[in-house]
């Protein structure tokens, strides 16, 4: 990716900083598929000048900038945030925090930090996740990220996979005539 230049580059263009994507995501969230914290510093010092609340927005399965950067497990990023107003009890569509994003996604140190905070905020610590999800060895071809947890293929392209996450917006961002399975552990449909 051409990274900060290639932000600069768009928004010369006349790329809307707060355009969502077909999930909702913007470009900060999407800057998480990355491992550069400096590039969401950059992207929230474009953005967080004029909205508060840039750092909670959060994309149509509810995910905020804070669960993108779990899902990520990039510390300096999460901390960004964090310092950045972000809220640590936000919670998505499935109810999780960024906690429990950090603990499905086997970011386990990231989690440990992070419960420590939750604690030293003086809220309930509210955690649902418990234990990693199951790793498939499979990119998401939206998110990029390795699959974790629920692995949906598409059942017509076969070559197509999507995360948990993701599966919920494949309508708009994959043919809505297809339809997916989900995979068990490690049992990819090959052809
Ligand atoms: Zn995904
Ligand atoms: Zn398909």
């Amino acid at each position: 990716m051409g990274g900060k230049a290639g932000v600069e580059l768009l928004l010369g263009r006349g790329a809307d900083i707060n355009r969502r994507d077909p999930q909702g995501r913007l470009a900060v969230q999407l800057a998480m598929s990355g491992d550069e914290a400096s590039m969401v510093k950059y992207l929230l010092s474009l953005g967080a000048s004029s909205d508060w609340t840039y750092t909670d927005m959060q994309d149509t399965q509810g995910w905020t900038p804070l669960h993108w950067a779990c899902r990520n497990g990039d510390v300096d990023t999460v901390q960004l945030l964090i310092d950045s107003g972000a809220d640590l009890q936000n919670e998505n569509m499935q109810l999780w925090t960024p906690l429990d994003v950090a603990t499905f996604s086997g970011n386990g140190s990231l989690a440990f930090t992070l419960s420590r905070l939750q604690g030293s905020t003086g809220t309930e610590m509210k955690q649902k996740i418990l234990a990693p999800g199951y790793e498939h060895d499979i990119g998401c071809y939206s998110c990029f990220f390795e699959i974790c947890g629920p692995c949906y293929q598409c059942k017509d392209c076969r070559e197509f996979f999507l995360c948990f996450r993701c599966i919920e917006d494949a309508a708009v961002i994959h043919d809505s005539n297809h339809t997916f399975n989900a995979i068990e552990e490690g049992d990819v449909d090959g052809d």
